[in-house]
């Protein structure tokens, strides 16, 4: 099956063509600074990347447009025709309690998504531009994949937060969690690559790249996760500030004297590895920096990974052990030292590093726990386009063969 794999953001459509089961990624590309000037259009196929860049503004409709006559242009398309396309799977944000599994695309589904838009009021309303820019152009069915619905089998233990109950009855204020289809992804894929049932097996999954987020997953089920109601909550990030006691939003607020957009951005942009760096939000350049001395990008790591273990020490907990370790996305993929310095400490829990493995793994799955550790600590770059062009293929064919 021919699938379209598209996010879509308030300025940019990422876009995936995906030949299913065997063939993978056909064809990929990027349009952004959609909405304002000097759009670009990048097109790759296998190593070869064009660029376009149209002459005016365009809207998301047109960035679809463009993006397709890429993929049918006789110079550097894939397919022959448009109709070759089966399906479009849309990755979307928030899909609140209602979307517990991936979803056909209806008039209903529309409704629900828009009623997410309180949730995720920068992430929904662009995904939901790319589905009705898409019903315009393309006559194919369309599946929305949820980066909160692997998180729906938490229980109300872990989701509930401890405010008068009324503010969950009536904003649906409650843990959501985020990179569901990462955190799915690898999971699966660790069961894989030890030959053992997901079922059988308590896994705590750390999707570590500019946002941020880690997962026990306890047979085959989420049961908790670190990003809250958004993403904001959990571990440090890149430029998000993760796990604070709250009533600091109210001091800031008051001493500084600044509005919610304001502090709103202060903990979503400037905090985090930026904000105790002083520099940069950027790993690798922290990396460099502490490398080099400088105190404020080592206090930076020592945050950062130290959150890391609390978190894994707390999963650990609740799920009464932990068979195996996944780290994940640019910085769980790459980055040894920060995968080290996470795990120290957690021998007891039998999570042991094997050095040599650990520095030799960068960008590539591989085992790196030590031979008779008793706990696996694993390495699995994700793919979370690879499981929305699945689960699309699932859904279309599930609802309509
Ligand atoms: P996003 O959340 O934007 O998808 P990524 O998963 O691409 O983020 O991760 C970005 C982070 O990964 C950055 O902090 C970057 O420094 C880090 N990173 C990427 N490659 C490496 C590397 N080789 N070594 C260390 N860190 C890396």
């Amino acid at each position: 099956m021919k699938i379209l794999v598209l996010n879509s953001g308030s300025s940019s459509v990422k876009y995936q063509l995906w030949d299913t089961p065997d063939k993978g990624v056909l064809a990929k590309g990027l349009v952004s600074r959609i909405g304002i000037d000097d759009p670009l259009h990048q097109h790759k196929v296998n190593d070869r990347e064009i660029e376009f860049a149209p002459d005016e503004p365009i809207n998301h409709e047109k960035a679809i447009q463009l993006l397709l006559d890429a993929l049918v242009s006789p110079k550097h398309g894939v397919i022959a025709r448009i109709d070759e396309i089966d399906a479009v799977g849309h990755r979307v944000v928030h899909g609140g309690e209602k979307f517990s599994d991936s979803a056909l695309i209806t008039p209903e589904v529309i409704e629900a998504i828009k009623e997410c838009i309180p949730l995720a009021p920068l992430h929904n309303p662009p995904n939901l531009m790319g589905i009705i820019a898409c019903e315009k152009v393309l006559d194919v069915p369309q599946v929305a994949i949820f980066d909160t619905a692997f998180h729906q089998t938490m229980e109300p233990y872990a989701y509930i937060y401890a405010l008068p109950y009324e503010f969950y009855d009536e904003y649906k204020i409650r843990r959501y969690g985020f990179h569901g289809t990462s955190h799915y992804y690898v999971a699966h894929q660790a069961a894989k690559m030890l030959g053992k049932r997901i079922e059988e097996l308590k896994i705590i999954t750390a999707h570590l790249g500019n946002g941020a987020s880690i997962t026990a997953v306890k047979n085959g089920k989420c049961i908790d996760t670190s990003m809250g109601l958004t993403p904001l909550e959990g571990l440090v990030m890149g430029t998000r500030c993760g796990d604070i006691d709250p009533a600091i939003v109210l001091f800031i607020m008051e001493q500084k004297n600044i509005d919610i957009k304001a502090t709103n951005n202060l903990l979503n942009k400037k905090s985090g590895l930026l904000g105790i760096s002083g520099a940069t939000n950027d790993l690798r350049d922290v990396l460099k920096a502490s490398a080099n001395g400088v105190y404020r990008a080592k206090l930076a790591l020592d945050v950062y990974c130290y959150r890391i273990r609390k978190y894994i020490g707390a999963y650990t907990a609740a799920m009464g052990g932990v068979d195996v370790l996944v780290f994940t996305a640019g910085i769980g993929e790459n980055a040894s030292p920060i995968r080290k310095k996470a795990v120290e400490g957690l021998e007891f829990a039998g999570l042991i590093l094997d050095d040599d493995k650990n520095n030799r793994t960068v960008g590539i799955p591989g085992d790196i726990s030590a031979k008779d550790a008793s706990a696996r600590i694993l390495v699995i770059p994700t793919n979370e386009e690879l499981v929305i062009a699945t689960e699309t293929e699932r859904i279309v064919n599930e609802n309509l063969n």
